[in-house]
């Protein structure tokens, strides 16, 4: 209701407060006047006394409404001036005991709440305007029929559009209709504003002014996909130039000394034995570098786990026994039975034996298997008294190594299969203990 709606209403309060006034005055004025003019008293006694108890008994009742309507009109008009965003204005403290004085404290205190809150409002706004705003993600809010209606400054510049050109198009027209529906979140190939690129789209909805809208954060991920792929190459690139060269570089200069002796006319007397031994050479590197492809092939064509039931103590004593070099000890846990592919865990297993077998020989040391369960998880653990770990940033990069006859495989490959049963697989120094342990997580139930 506005001020001037509630000036024309008639002010029926403060005629009701005037007509309490009257009636409740009016047996006295009525008495008064009955001793003044039932009793025989002279004229201007009567009309004095009649002066005084109808002004008395009209001041009376304007004074009590006067009284009434004031403190009222002062709370409706510190109410009103709250409602407007102007907290500044404030209720003379009354007395804390009487009803008034309530009113104009609550009144108050009221005002001080709501002074805070809007500014804690106002404070967060900014800050979520200036996040929105800064954050390298693009963010769309369009209503229920697919208009834009908010955009940060990510969004403005992946659309190469100003936001006042922006918003009131639908999602259709910007290229987004795609991201509107379907699952979320997931990556998808979209062409906006001519360009196309991976997005990841995060997609939620929210309510403005009661009217349901969906809230749409686009990253683009194709810069970063490249940049790890091109990473990813390099390292490939790299591994595989240094072990083609190592094998390459001896075989080329054994076939050269060995072409070298044949171009000569008297053979020397040990040529056989050259040839032998360079052929051997030849041999062994090329057998090598097939070993080397073949462990790739595995990485890369690592099946699906067929899953069935493992007890986890039979799986660890059959590749524990699979270790010649060293006897394994292990340490049971609880005799508890998973979800996996056993063919891939024998394989992820015994590479980890294998890599403490090498440590432990190395320093003579031992290797020992434990493993521990809680109810989500089971927990294997290999430990050894080898040396420790070289580079602990390296181990899982495909193709390091430090073994003269290693792949650089093993510790990838594990941790695929681990991460293929939704588990994990970690490598630590066992400090201050000597040597390493590596610990391989899996879910009970895959
Ligand atoms: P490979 O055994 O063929 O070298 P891996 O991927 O299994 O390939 O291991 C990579 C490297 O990680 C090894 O060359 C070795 O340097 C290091 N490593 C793995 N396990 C251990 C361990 N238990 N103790 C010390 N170093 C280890």
């Amino acid at each position: 209701m506005d001020s001037s709606e509630r000036r024309r209403r008639p002010a029926r309060h403060e005629r009701s407060v005037v007509a309490l006034a009257f009636w409740s005055g009016l047996p006295g004025a009525a008495f008064a006047l009955w001793w003044a003019w039932g009793q025989p008293h002279p004229l201007h006694v009567q009309l004095t006394v009649t002066l005084v108890v109808v002004a008395a008994w009209l001041g009376g009742a304007m004074v009590l409404r006067e009284r009434v309507a004031w403190p009222l009109q002062t709370l409706a008009n510190i109410i009103a001036a709250i409602r407007e965003g102007d907290y500044g204005i404030r209720a003379h403290p009354g007395d804390p005991e009487d009803a008034l004085g309530v009113a104009y404290l609550e009144i108050n205190t009221l005002g001080e709440m709501l002074r805070g809150q809007r500014l804690r409002a106002v404070e967060a706004d900014a800050l979520l305007r200036r996040v929105t705003a800064e954050i390298d993600v693009g963010v769309f809010a369009f209503d229920a029929g697919g208009t834009l209606r908010l955009v940060n400054r990510a969004g403005t510049r992946m659309l190469r559009r100003s936001a006042d050109e922006l918003i009131g198009r639908s999602a259709g027209e910007l290229g987004l209709a795609g991201a509107l529906d379907g699952e979320s979140p997931r990556t998808l190939d979209l062409t906006v504003a001519g360009a196309s690129g991976r997005w990841e789209v995060r997609r939620s909805s929210f309510r403005l002014d009661g009217r349901p809208h969906a809230l749409l954060v686009l990253t683009e991920v194709s810069r970063a996909l490249r940049a790890e792929e091109r990473d990813a190459w390099r390292r490939l690139i790299r591994v595989l130039g240094h072990e083609i060269n190592n094998s390459l570089a001896p075989i080329k200069s054994i076939a050269g000394s060995l072409r070298a002796q044949l171009g000569r006319p008297v053979r020397a007397a040990d040529f056989d034995a050259d040839l032998a031994a360079g052929l051997g050479v030849i041999e062994n590197r090329t057998e090598s570098l097939g070993r080397f492809l073949a462990a790739y092939s595995a990485l890369a064509k690592l099946p699906p786990p067929r899953l069935a039931p493992l007890r986890v103590a039979e799986w660890v004593a059959r590749v524990a026994a699979l270790e010649p070099r060293l006897s394994v000890s292990i340490r049971p846990g609880a005799d508890v039975t998973i979800t996996a592919d056993s063919d891939q865990l024998d394989q992820a297993l015994i590479n980890l034996v294998r890599n403490a077998a090498d440590a432990a020989l190395e320093s003579g040391g031992c290797v020992e298997l434990s493993w521990t369960a809680d109810p989500a998880a089971v927990e294997v653990r290999v430990d050894d008294e080898g040396p420790g770990l070289p580079d602990p940033g390296n181990l899982f990069v495909p193709f390091f190594t430090t073994k003269l006859r290693g792949t650089g495989i093993g510790l990838v490959l594990s941790r695929q299969i681990a991460e293929a049963h939704g588990g994990t697989l970690a490598l630590e120094s066992r400090v201050p203990l000597r040597g390493a342990r590596a610990r391989l997580r899996l879910p009970r139930s895959a």
